[in-house]
């Protein structure tokens, strides 16, 4: 059960962010794949809810790409995450999931669990010149994927 560090904290939309966080050494998982996470604090180390990591499989950090739900009234783990700063931990924990690369396609999602597709879109253009998430790599040279998000959809054509 491993307690990792946040690097890094970006907006993404207004309640979207991108949690750049240590990877522990050996900790593997393949695109598309999530783990349970809970905030590395007393009280909330239990409440364990599921996030899919969007950084590519061999990247040096973990990353995921989350949104906030603010009507929780306090007892919501993304609205208290959303609190959070640089230097505070989550705990993340084995990995699952069975989505999986069957070839080149164009995705389009919507919903909250969207971000499992940004894996799969990853791949997906991983033979091209282009490797990262759309959400996360503004300035990258684009997919041709688009990608949803509850608020925003990150669309592009090459
Ligand atoms: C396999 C899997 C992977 C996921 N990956 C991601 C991810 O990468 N990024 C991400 O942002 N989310 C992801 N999710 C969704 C995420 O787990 C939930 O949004 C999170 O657990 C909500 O926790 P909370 O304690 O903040 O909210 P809760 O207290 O559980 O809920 C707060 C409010 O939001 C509503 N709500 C919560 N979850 C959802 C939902 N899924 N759909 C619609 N309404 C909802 C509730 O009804 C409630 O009103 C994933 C879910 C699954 C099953």
């Amino acid at each position: 059960m491993p307690s990792v560090k946040i690097l890094a904290i970006a907006d993404v939309t207004h309640n979207v962010r991108r949690y750049t966080l240590e990877r522990p050494a050996g900790y593997t998982f393949q695109p598309g794949q999530a783990t349970d996470v809970s905030l590395d604090e007393d009280g909330w180390r239990d409440k364990k809810h599921p996030f899919t990591f969007t950084a590519l499989s061999d990247a040096q950090n973990l990353e995921f790409t989350i949104k906030s739900y603010f009507n929780t009234g306090g007892d919501g783990v993304t609205e208290r995450l959303y609190g959070y700063k640089q230097g505070q931990s989550l705990v993340v924990r084995d990995v699952w999931g069975t989505i999986t690369y069957k070839g080149r396609g164009i995705f389009i999602a919507g919903g909250a669990g969207s971000r499992r597709s940004s894996p799969s879109f990853a791949i997906s253009i991983t033979s091209g010149s282009w490797r990262g998430t759309p959400s996360s790599s503004p300035t990258a040279p684009k997919p041709t994927s688009f990608c949803a998000t509850n608020s925003r959809v990150f669309a592009a054509s090459r």
